[in-house]
């Protein structure tokens, strides 16, 4: 779930994080994966040091239905419960992942990722709005602050490995100091017909004029051996899949997954392989612009593709 609207701060003693006292709620984005384990863990290391209540950290799990390892769901709402943190489950509407494919005959992909839209982003802002609610019920006034807290890291890919620790989540109707001021950049650039510079631009990030949000990445600079040894500390439980050989959780059969990974998962999981061919031959596309899951499941087949070191994803 990345950010789109990413603006940079320039802020003291980020090095030891954001300010966590100063939000009203932190949202935890806990997938059931080792990545999530390890920033809960870190998370809520440094919020009982900054003396943070813990009810106002919330735990939200986005459900993509069967696209996900068997059991991620109920993992989730187990690291959640290990610090007697409040547990919340978002989903799209309607279809689940894998028949929303289905339905629109094509396959996400590194540049149209609407997976990570409609099924993660999308539901957990709708989670934000309910939470601003909530605040301003119990009396809150003014904006409230939120902060995303999610588990990327900069090892996993290329493309994480360009987003910042510390974000503003910014868009064209916050009103903060940050926006107003690219806002007045964007305009500009329009009433003197020249392209607005890209490290210029708002995004179309989660902040609006209700709320302040602002995204972080607490083991974003963490390599895979620190995130295990967290997750060692922590006692909580690693889902089972790591033990079978994925390097990474997220949905079984990932739109940016390396071949190692795919095959290996059609090891594990045949049906829902088989589930995505069916879809590749009724639509005519395939599951990545140049591996189909048929190939995919040749190769899971073939008793000798050992799968050994798997390769990070793409996106
Ligand atoms: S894990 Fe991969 S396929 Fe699943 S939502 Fe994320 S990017 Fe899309």
């Amino acid at each position: 779930m990345t950010s789109i609207g990413q603006i940079a701060f320039d802020l003291p003693g980020l090095d030891t994080g954001p300010d966590l006292a100063s939000y009203r709620w932190i949202l935890a984005n806990v997938s059931g994966g080792k990545d999530s384990a390890a920033m809960l863990y870190e998370l809520v290391r440094q919020a009982d040091a900054a003396d943070v209540p813990r009810d106002r950290i919330v735990c939200v799990h986005a459900d993509l239905g069967r696209a996900e390892w068997e059991g991620t769901r109920e993992l989730a709402a187990e690291h959640a419960a290990a610090y007697g943190l409040r547990f919340e489950v978002v989903a799209r509407i309607g279809l689940d992942l894998v028949d929303r494919i289905a339905e629109r005959g094509m396959f996400p992909d590194a540049s149209n990722r609407w997976c990570t839209s409609d099924f993660k982003r999308g539901p957990v802002r709708r989670l934000m709005t309910a939470l601003v609610r909530e605040a301003e019920n119990a009396g809150h006034l003014g904006r409230v602050r939120i902060l995303n807290v999610m588990g990327l890291r900069a090892d996993e890919s290329p493309a994480r490995r360009k987003l910042l620790a510390f974000s503003h989540d910014g868009a064209l109707t916050c009103p903060c100091r940050d926006c107003v001021l690219r806002r007045a950049a964007l305009e500009s650039a329009e009433r003197r017909g020249v392209p607005c510079p890209k490290d210029k631009k708002t995004g179309h990030g989660a902040s609006n004029t209700l709320r302040h949000v602002d995204t972080w990445h607490p083991v974003h600079s963490w390599s895979t051996n620190d995130v295990w040894a967290a997750v060692k500390r922590s006692g909580l439980r690693p889902h089972p899949a790591y033990a079978a050989g994925m390097p990474r959780l997220s949905c079984s059969f990932c739109v940016l997954a390396s071949r190692p990974a795919l095959v290996r998962a059609a090891q594990l999981r045949p049906e829902l392989a088989a589930e995505y061919a069916a879809i590749e031959e009724k639509t005519g596309h395939r599951f990545q612009n140049d591996v189909s899951m048929a190939e995919i499941i040749a190769e899971a087949a073939d008793a000798s593709s050992e799968v050994t070191a798997i390769p990070c994803w793409s996106g």
